[in-house]
């Protein structure tokens, strides 16, 4: 069964209280949010993850026990199990520590921090290994789309980052869809484009593994989605939630999206 998802990427951004300050807030509404909608006919409530900074991993992950409905992830991990890596963080300690999810390729990662398709498809590989649940992020630059180059590059980093796997394995990945044009800038892809591209990964997903596994596995958007453009873009068949940047870190905004992706079936 496809999961719906928002996720909510908090960067590096806010303080330990401030973080403190907005999970509080988003519990709270979650709690009364669902016992709203399971006191209703649906309870489609989508499943949240928050990727705060790791440091505060086991903070959230205290904070968000028993049957809140949010969930815990790293915004990264390294792709060596363990060994002589000053300043970084393992898939096992992030697991360890009770997070479930790991970002896996963000367009941050691969310009900034040169990340490319061999070391991101390690990365992946330890993340499954280590019980973490990873969101791979894909995505063109904006002169590839304008080059009518989008569906390949897209294709390409799926086929090097996760499409090379088991079909066990691929069915425990999340697939986030994050063209680099629309992150952080205020332009989103439209619902056209957005469903356009997500429904060309589902192809490519059936093409190698099978109807079941393309109709069971989430593809999230990403890239200046909001409380305003969210419904429009979760009311298309492919697109099953969303990976949220700057709108995450407003507790009112994050959690419109959350029910934007609930009333969207
Ligand atoms: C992101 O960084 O994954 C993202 C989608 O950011 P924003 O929503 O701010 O564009």
């Amino acid at each position: 069964m496809r999961k719906k998802i928002v996720a909510g990427n908090w960067k590096m951004n806010l303080s330990l209280e401030e973080a403190k300050t907005l999970a509080g807030e988003l519990k709270v509404k979650m709690d009364q949010y669902k016992d709203t909608i399971l006191e209703g006919s649906g309870n489609n409530i989508p499943e949240v993850v928050i990727f705060p900074p790791y440091l505060y991993l086991t903070g959230m992950i205290d904070l968000f026990v028993h049957d809140d409905g949010v969930s815990v992830g790293a915004q990264n991990c390294h792709h060596e199990e363990s060994g002589a890596f000053t300043g970084e963080v393992a898939a096992s300690m992030i697991h360890s520590v009770g997070a479930s999810y790991v970002i896996i390729g963000h367009s941050e990662r691969r310009s900034q921090f040169g990340e490319g398709d061999k070391l991101l498809a390690e990365k992946v590989k330890l993340a499954l290994k280590n019980g973490l649940t990873p969101v791979f992020c894909c995505g063109e630059q904006l002169p590839e789309r304008e080059a009518g180059k989008h569906f390949q590059v897209v294709a390409d980093q799926l086929l090097h980052g996760v499409l090379w796997m088991e079909k066990d394995q691929l069915e425990r990945v999340v697939i986030a869809y994050e063209p680099v044009w629309a992150i952080g800038t205020g332009k989103t892809a439209s619902p056209d484009q957005a469903q356009e591209m997500h429904a060309h990964i589902r192809k490519l997903i059936r093409d190698s593994y099978g109807e079941q596994i393309a109709e069971n596995i989430s593809i999230l958007y990403g890239g200046s989605c909001n409380a305003k453009n969210a419904g429009e873009l979760f009311s298309n068949p492919d697109v099953d939630g969303g990976l949220i940047g700057g709108a995450s870190l407003k507790v009112e905004d994050f959690f419109t999206i959350i029910k934007r992706r609930q009333e969207n079936g």
